[in-house]
């Protein structure tokens, strides 16, 4: 089951089912389901999606689109919730990248020059890194000793770009946001509604049961909302 879930109201603002084993190709139809329902969105607007959408097409339509989106990377998914609250001034995100001149400026003021490209896992990884990491003082703190600190990244412009929002503070918070969003929906129709599984089968008709479901859990809110009963304080978050 895809949501895409309103922040501010918990109200389910386009959902779906899907065959597809992977979330990849659901972040699009999510959106554009979004926007037939409620019209063009705001200019205000965050779209949180989780690392499962990470994936070019999708950072290409957000970008096309000019819309303001927050998708970690595998690896950020993973860090996110290990050290939300730690700030470490040797974390990538304090690396900052050169667009135009294709390097990585590390905290202490040196280039990391780019130096390969190697294939892990059938994805491409651009390697970044400079020599003079053995004098620097901050060597043990940033990478250990006699070790050479390496950044890596995925090469492409807008996946470096979206990596690096998300290692913002905006960035971590709109990723936190989106747990609290969606879960809480999710929550609500398992243990409240008591649903747990589809009556029916077959995409159609488990669409038509989803769409009831979400109109279920829409119009509990919108009674709450009504109540002054504020769920969690939910923007749209897939
Ligand atoms: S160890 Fe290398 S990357 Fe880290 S701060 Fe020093 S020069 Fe920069």
């Amino acid at each position: 089951m895809q949501l895409d879930v309103d922040y501010n109201s918990g109200i389910i603002l386009a959902n779906s089912v899907t065959q597809d084993p992977t979330d990849h190709h659901q972040l699009i139809p999510q959106i554009e389901q979004t926007i037939n329902t409620i019209g063009p969105l705001p200019d205000e607007i965050a779209i949180s999606a989780d690392n499962g959408y990470f994936i070019k097409t999708n950072l290409q339509y957000l970008d096309n689109n000019e819309l303001d989106g927050y998708i970690p990377n595998r690896k950020q998914a993973h860090e996110t919730k290990k050290h939300f609250k730690t700030y470490k001034p040797f974390s990538k995100h304090n690396f900052t990248y050169n667009y135009e001149k294709n390097f990585y400026l590390c905290p202490n003021n040196e280039k990391l020059e780019y130096k390969k490209t190697y294939n892990y896992n059938n994805i491409n990884m651009h390697q970044y890194y400079t020599n003079k990491c053995l004098n620097c003082p901050n060597q043990l703190e940033c990478t250990g000793k006699n070790q050479i600190r390496i950044i890596t990244d995925y090469g492409d412009v807008l996946s470096k770009r979206m990596a690096l929002k998300m290692e913002t503070e905006k960035g971590k918070i709109e990723f936190a946001k989106r747990k609290m969003t969606v879960e809480w929906p999710f929550g609500n129709i398992k243990e409240n509604l008591k649903y747990t599984e589809y009556l029916t089968r077959g995409i159609k008709q488990t669409q038509v049961e989803n769409n009831l479901i979400s109109i279920s859990h829409n119009i509990k809110r919108i009674h709450k909302l009504k109540q002054n009963k504020s769920g969690p304080n939910y923007q749209s978050n897939t």
